[in-house]
């Protein structure tokens, strides 16, 4: 079996894995990076039989619309649902990509390949760590995974009951350099969520990713503890419809304690786009449509669920007083410009602001290193090589048998 690392040994994000028999080739995630200064896999030179996709984030699959169109792209029903619709809020054309699904534990077969998706605690849902096997050779791809969020019961059944054998795992290493220790788990979260609204005075703002659906469940918990309403918008409301088809936990999270807010963009998408939102449009509207109005008479009551660009709607409501802002992703992005995300700007400026009572609360999408090492001590691996980190060189003071590849070199397993 031959491996290269097209991109991701020495960055987070981008991720890019070829892995190869002598009949068959394919690829572990196609990903956009996050750093500006990363060169993208040339996918001219790149010939492969198959991509399989980790999980519905960008730094994973972003570069499926360059790649060429014939080859199969292998996704989890719910991710594919999920970038189905994700472009098309955003005023893009849909990915119009080759695409298959897979199950979590089914085993499928690509040529000389047979791979089975372990499904995986992390920040977005329907996300999976793969086994792959070919030529009598065995190696594990964790993608993106920690043991903290609402699906940890995912790591301790891989660690209970891990792959055996393996010649090779690949791992992520995100937090090797990171704490985590502010806010250790969803639930402190929640928690703080909770703490922050049950006796707020004005309207509160979760600043957080829609697609973050721990995220989602606790502001709902909070909400629902604090007998105040939680507010999404349609693309937030449409990512919670799909996850409660799939999901039995997220089912509980009932309509009528949330309410959405619709946007002239948004709506435009729903009504343009009939064929796939089928009557959702019309039965938010009917139902749970919260007016502008509606908030602006009794702000305590409602907590708003909002993404770091909606910024401007955010300074609206601070004309009339003061409101709370929770933080609720990686403190990094505040020190990014515009130009790299858009709203970082205006959402550092709110932390300095006197009237916005700026609260941070966040627990990372990925593992600690602590957990790191309870899982790769269960799955034992003959070699070990760090991926998705900046730190690949800290890998040797914790892990045995580590191997630091460098991007664009092969090694023959
Ligand atoms: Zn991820």
């Amino acid at each position: 079996m031959l491996i290269t690392i097209h991109r991701g040994s020495h960055e987070i994000g981008g991720t890019c894995i070829q892995v190869s028999t002598a009949n068959c080739s394919i690829l572990l995630d196609l990903g956009r990076a996050l750093r500006r200064d990363s060169i993208d896999p040339d996918l001219e030179k790149i010939k492969v039989d198959a991509v399989l996709v980790s999980h519905p984030h960008m730094d994973h699959y972003g570069l499926i619309d360059v790649l060429d169109k014939s080859v199969p792209v292998y996704i989890g029903e719910l991710s594919r649902k999920l970038i189905d619709t994700a472009p098309l809020f955003l005023g893009r054309k849909p990915y119009d990509n080759n695409f298959h699904t897979y199950k979590s534990w089914k085993p499928f077969s690509i040529g000389d390949f047979t791979i089975t998706p372990y499904l995986v605690d992390h920040s977005a849902t329907d996300a999976h760590a793969f086994l792959i096997e070919a030529v009598g050779k065995r190696i594990f791809y964790s993608g993106d995974f920690r043991a903290h969020g609402r699906k940890r019961i995912c790591f301790d059944r891989i660690v209970a009951n891990p792959p055996r054998d393996l010649d090779l795992l690949f791992l992520e290493g995100t937090l090797i350099e990171r704490s985590n220790d502010k806010y250790p788990t969803e639930e402190s979260v929640e928690q703080k969520i909770y703490e922050t609204i049950k006796d707020q005075q004005y309207i509160t703002f979760i600043i957080s990713s829609a697609q973050n659906i721990d995220r989602l469940v606790s502001a709902y918990k909070a909400c629902h503890k604090a007998k105040k309403t939680l507010v999404l918008d349609f693309y937030a409301a449409w990512v919670l419809e799909l996850a409660k088809k799939v999901s039995r936990g997220i089912r509980a999270m009932d309509w009528n304690y949330i309410r959405v807010y619709a946007n002239h963009g948004q709506d435009q998408t729903l009504k343009k786009n009939e064929h796939i939102f089928e009557d959702f449009r019309q039965r938010i509207y009917q139902n749970f449509r919260v007016k502008p109005a509606e908030i602006r008479a009794c702000p305590e009551k409602y907590v708003e669920f909002a993404r770091i660009s909606q910024s401007p709607a955010i300074a609206s409501f601070k004309k009339n007083g003061r409101v709370n802002l929770i933080y609720s992703q990686w403190e990094g992005y505040l020190k990014y410009s515009d130009k790299d995300y858009l709203g970082a700007e205006a959402m550092a400026a709110f932390r300095k602001d006197p009237n916005v009572n700026f609260i941070c609360a966040h627990t990372s999408g990925h593992a600690t290193l602590c957990d790191l090492k309870t899982f790769t001590q269960a799955l034992n691996p003959g070699r070990l090589i760090p991926v998705h980190t900046e730190h690949a060189h800290r890998f040797r003071e914790h892990f045995e048998n580590v191997l630091e590849l460098k991007d664009g070199v092969d090694l023959t397993v």
